[in-house]
């Protein structure tokens, strides 16, 4: 046997299964990808054009040597998640890591706010992230390891006005992931969320229009006076940024780490 000390692994992840909802674009196609590298089978889930979703799980095969299924499962129905977790056990043998990052918006003053909007916001970005949780439990106290990582958002800390429905959601978020950390602290298993401040993706994308008119602002004001006014640095967050921060919590250096909601906002919630 050789005395030179173990180097650590390329594929820390290797053997693992990571589950990442909401994973067809934007952080959580990347989060996806960067655990791909790291060895991990992947579960991709989303909306979206069906060969571009096929050309995204095709290529995390071909770009890092792992299996990635995709599972459609609407995050709103409690029923297509719990199947979700099954067919990922059935294929891989565990869900190993889960990223709840599924996630919608809708910009709108609480009088006018549409109801049905309120209970799919409710639904998709808080709800569904105790029914993967619950789903994927079991396995992970089984083996003893686990890390639930819940994308949420500055907005979990602080609110900002016409967005009832995601700031009570990730605020939410927050709450769910102190429980869940607190129930398995003692079993190997780590929760956190991650809370990015403005991340270029097309969830950002797709609220410019509605910010334009509730505030009445040209599409430049939003970007300048509305987004990144909260954000000091000026610089939207990169989704890769919010990967590697999601890789960290899910490495052993990060296991004295749980129940926290971690900030990658560049500075936003410091004011
Ligand atoms: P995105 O719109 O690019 O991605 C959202 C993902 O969720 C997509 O894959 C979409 O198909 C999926 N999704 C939406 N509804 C779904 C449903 N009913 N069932 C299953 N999947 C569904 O947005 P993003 O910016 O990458 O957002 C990802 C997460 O990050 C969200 O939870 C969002 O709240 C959070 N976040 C984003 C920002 C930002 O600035 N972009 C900042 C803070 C937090």
């Amino acid at each position: 046997m050789s005395n030179s000390p173990a180097q650590p692994s390329n594929n820390p992840h290797s053997g693992r299964t990571a589950l990442v909802t909401g994973s067809t674009s934007g952080i959580g196609l990347a989060i996806a990808r960067a655990f791909a590298e790291q060895g991990a089978n992947i579960v991709l889930n989303g909306f979206g054009d069906t060969n571009e979703i096929e050309q995204n799980r095709a290529a995390i095969e071909q770009d890092f040597g792992v299996k990635a299924l995709y599972n459609g499962a609407n995050m709103l129905n409690p029923d297509e998640i719990e199947a979700m977790v099954k067919e990922a056990v059935e294929t891989f043998g565990s869900v190993d890591i889960v990223v709840n990052n599924a996630g919608i918006q809708h910009v709108s003053p609480i009088d006018e706010f549409p109801v049905d909007k309120w209970d799919a916001i409710i639904a998709i970005n808080l709800s569904s992230a105790f029914h993967t949780i619950r789903a994927a439990l079991p396995g992970m106290k089984q083996k003893g390891w686990g890390r639930i990582i819940n994308t949420a958002s500055a907005h979990a800390l602080v609110a900002s006005p016409y967005k009832s429905a995601y700031v009570a959601a990730k605020h939410g978020i927050a709450g769910l992931t102190k429980t869940a950390a607190l129930e398995v602290a003692e079993q190997g298993i780590t929760v956190n969320a991650i809370a990015p401040g403005y991340v270029w993706t097309p969830l950002v994308e797709r609220q410019i229009p509605d910010t334009m008119k509730a505030r009445g602002l040209s599409e430049e004001e939003v970007k300048r006076d509305i987004l990144l006014a909260a954000q000091p640095t000026k610089e939207f967050v990169t989704v890769d940024q919010v990967a590697q921060l999601a890789l960290y919590l899910a490495s052993d250096a990060a296991s004295a780490i749980t129940g926290t909601t971690m900030s990658i906002d560049g500075g936003w919630t410091a004011k």
